[in-house]
């Protein structure tokens, strides 16, 4: 018989086709359609780099096959096939238990943070993730839709979403997906798109169970349109809760080093709630650098106002309101010692959310910044990512 192998597979049911696993795969052996994402299994070596950074987990899946799935299988696929079964002694004749303890191996350590991979705070909650996906999705209600930005070219709106009875549980860090109600151009229902949530795990409102989002309405986009136009009743079809390793520490001790720009802050937003609500000020403390283009266009600039410097410090920082444009990274820079004391704290946390381009500048501040103490940031990075203490999102 063909020797049985190791097949790696994306789930089409759980996959929002954001090709982070594509972008991130070191020998090409993602690609997609219009349809699905797929391994070619004649490429992948199982090197692991696309497990960690798939937001949903769709990428964590494996069937022992004796002919692996072509790529065109593949992009017809509306869900996963089952193992198949390959008949007794298919594992012990072939090596496939060999090859499944190095599969496991290398997918331990690409959970496990070794060599710069992402994993949760030590003390984080355990999550719940893929709960609902694209065929069985939660329904909600929207309870709420809030303007938070004055600027007229800037809307971002804060969305409540009331699941009733069905079971939600999301954590400080965690994302949910938004289904966009019609069909594409080849009458095929649309892809959710990912929101992180911006509530605290009890709820928006405590012990109801519902969950907030920070959403920016964007020209042309057709879920951000959708979502900042939601009614009080209107239903929507929710996928998720997604995401393992950007999660909050539940160690009151921990100090929180928030970087965000824009929406970025959503995650923020639900840690300082989280916080506020348990220990507030009897915590090792939370600091902030939030960046966007003046306070018009913030996000929860007013509520901000009223947090408790003791629980959370601010650092606010505008690039299009004075004579000079100034980015989070720039007032890093400015508060070089009270970041440097955090970076020498085995207790910090830093979490950094927000537009992509922000990640090059905050990398080169935290350079200057641990280089000013004697330390190299590289090394401290790959410390902190490795005890789930170092956690980057940026679209
Ligand atoms: P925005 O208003 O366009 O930008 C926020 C601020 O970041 C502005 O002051 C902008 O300055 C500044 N900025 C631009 N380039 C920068 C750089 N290289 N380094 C540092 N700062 C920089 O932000 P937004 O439209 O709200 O977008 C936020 C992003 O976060 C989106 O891409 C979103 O997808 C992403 N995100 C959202 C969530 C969520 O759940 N809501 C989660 C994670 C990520 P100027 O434009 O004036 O130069």
């Amino acid at each position: 018989m063909t020797t049985p192998l190791k097949q790696h597979l994306i789930d089409p049911e759980i996959c929002i086709r954001c090709y982070t696993c594509e972008m991130t795969c070191p020998i090409q052996a993602i690609t997609h359609n219009d349809d699905n994402v797929v391994v070619d299994a004649e490429i992948c070596n199982f090197c692991m780099d696309c497990i960690p950074v798939c937001p949903t987990g769709s990428i964590d899946e494996w069937r022992v096959v004796a002919t692996p799935y072509s790529l065109d299988e593949q992009f017809g696929w509306d869900e996963l096939p089952a193992q198949e079964d390959l008949g007794e002694g298919a594992s012990g004749d072939s090596g496939i238990e060999a090859l499944d303890d190095a599969v496991a191996a290398l997918l331990a350590e690409a959970h496990a943070g070794v060599g710069g991979k992402s994993v949760a705070p030590k003390s984080a909650s355990k999550p719940s993730v893929n709960l609902y996906n694209l065929a069985k999705p939660a329904k909600a209600t929207v309870q709420g839709n809030y303007r938070l930005t004055r600027d007229p070219d800037h809307d971002v709106r804060h969305i409540i979403l009331d699941f009733g009875g069905q079971p939600m549980p999301v954590l400080e860090g965690q994302s949910i997906g938004i289904i966009p109600p019609g069909t594409d151009a080849e009458g095929k229902p649309h892809l959710p798109r990912l929101y992180s949530v911006s509530s605290p795990r009890d709820g928006e409102r405590p012990n109801y169970n519902n969950v907030s989002l920070t959403v920016k309405r964007e020209a042309g986009g057709l879920c951000s349109n959708y979502v900042c136009d939601l009614k009080p009743g209107d239903e929507v079809q929710v996928t998720g809760p997604f995401g393992a390793t950007f999660l909050m520490p539940d160690d009151p001790e921990a100090r929180l080093l928030m970087i965000c720009t824009g929406t970025g802050s959503a995650p923020m937003r639900a840690f300082t709630m989280r916080r506020g609500r348990s220990v507030g000020a009897r915590s090792g403390g939370m600091v902030m650098f939030f960046g966007a283009r003046a306070p018009e266009s913030l996000p929860y600039f007013g509520p901000l106002k009223k947090v408790p410097a003791a629980v959370l410090e601010q650092h606010l920082v505008y690039s299009r309101a004075g004579a000079a444009k100034e980015y989070v990274q720039d007032r890093m820079l400015i508060e070089e010692e009270r970041v440097a004391e955090l970076l020498t704290d085995p207790r910090t946390h830093i979490y950094v959310c927000g537009l992509r381009g922000m990640e090059e500048g905050v990398e080169s501040a935290f350079t200057s910044i641990a280089e000013s103490i004697g330390e190299s940031w590289p090394a401290l990075r790959d410390v902190m990512r490795g005890e789930g203490r170092y956690h980057v999102e940026t679209y």
